[in-house]
């Protein structure tokens, strides 16, 4: 299906400014959250529609680039962490409504530009889970390499036992004003101090470790709780365990975008599994008791006697919880009719016989009706 206009998603012009178009986010994050539209099913992805075009038109740059080039300029690029950073519903509604504010969607409180050192960037891995971990939910470990505070001068970037000094420059204030050429004439800027990074102060004699930084590379784990229900391309959200930021600033964010494994018995279709099992033409004629694999294991299900190729058994809540609504789906075991071969002379005569007493009495309902519905169609 095609994608959908953002503006035409929100329901705003395509002038709006960022205050209507933080409304307009607002007002359908509210009419759609999944928990109180628990009846309607499309609920939850018009929801991810209206998160992802909020998410695009409230980012000026990526605003400009949708305006100038529509989707396929977005595309592209590769992996970006928070291009659709939300891991969960209660994910997206704590950071648009509840604590926190941080994060993709953080600016929607307003808040302004940023002062003072620099905040840590954030952290892009990839986790792969088994169908199997969908339904339980699962914790997975992670390693990414991420910037941490200096152990040596427990980040403050100063030799241990020297002092650490007002800087000069901004006179420990953080920030300068700083006087730029434009076209349009000078503009006066206030910006991050450039000898103290916005911190206001400077270590006498620099780390020996990290030069002054405060901060340096290492390899970390993170052990992540990945929710029942997840689905490929989802990313959750670790507040804070990206990269260190400066001195006195907020690390980044670590997204771990889920990818979900293929599984050779199971199809997913949202929260519905499908399965084929197949069956020897004579086992469909009687009827049987037959083996289907569950993601729980095997399990025996009652064929009825004259079940027709393509038929489908429906085993209720044996599919995968959806992320915002515990409830299983259903498994559907779809009946695959294989025909025997290389009879031997007496199997043989027994088909031959079979063959001919077979009358019309014989053929089922919804084939026939259906062929003549066929023909019909194709003499049309
Ligand atoms: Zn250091
Ligand atoms: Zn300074």
């Amino acid at each position: 299906m095609a994608k959908r206009d953002y503006y035409e998603v929100l329901g705003v012009g395509r002038d709006a400014d960022d205050a209507q178009i933080k409304k307009a986010f607002r007002g359908l994050a509210r009419d759609l959250h999944p928990d109180v539209n628990t009846d309607d099913p499309d609920a939850e992805e018009r929801f991810k529609e209206a998160a992802e075009a909020y998410e695009v038109l409230s980012d000026s740059e990526r605003r400009a680039t949708y305006d100038a080039y529509g989707h396929e300029g977005l595309r592209g690029g590769g992996y970006q962490p928070g291009a659709q950073g939300f891991g969960s519903f209660q994910d997206i509604f704590d950071s648009l409504f509840g604590e926190g504010g941080g994060g993709a969607f953080g600016d929607i409180f307003g808040g302004g530009g940023r002062r003072g050192p620099a905040q840590g960037g954030d952290i892009g891995v990839l986790a792969e889970v088994e169908l199997g971990e969908v339904l339980t939910g699962v914790s997975r470990e992670v390693a990414f390499d991420a910037v941490v505070p200096c152990e040596h001068c427990h980040g403050n970037g100063a030799e241990p036992g020297t002092p650490i000094l007002t800087c000069e420059t901004c006179e420990g204030a953080g920030q300068v004003r700083q006087v730029t050429r434009t076209p349009f004439g000078q503009m006066m800027r206030t910006g991050n101090c450039p000898t103290c990074g916005g911190s206001g102060k400077v270590a006498e004699t620099p780390c020996e470790v990290c030069a002054g930084a405060g901060r340096k590379r290492e390899a970390k784990t993170y052990e992540v709780d990945i929710p029942a229900g997840i689905e490929s391309g989802q990313q959750i959200r670790i507040s804070g365990a990206g990269h260190e930021g400066e001195t006195g600033a907020r690390a980044g964010d670590l997204y771990v975008q889920v990818d979900v494994a293929e599984h050779p018995d199971f199809r997913r279709e949202g929260r519905d599994l499908i399965t084929v099992v197949e069956l020897p033409v004579t086992t469909a004629i009687l009827g049987a008791s037959v083996p289907v694999p569950t993601l729980e294991g095997e399990e025996q299900i009652e064929v009825e006697a004259g079940a027709q190729h393509g038929d489908s058994i429906k085993l209720r809540h044996r599919g995968l919880p959806g992320i915002s609504r515990p409830s299983r789906g259903d498994l559907h075991v779809v009946l695959k009719l294989i025909t025997p071969v290389k009879l031997d002379e007496e199997q043989r005569e027994l088909a031959e016989r079979l063959d001919s007493s077979l009358g019309p009495e014989n053929e089922p309902r919804a084939a026939r009706s259906g062929l003549f519905e066929r023909v019909r169609k194709a003499f049309r």
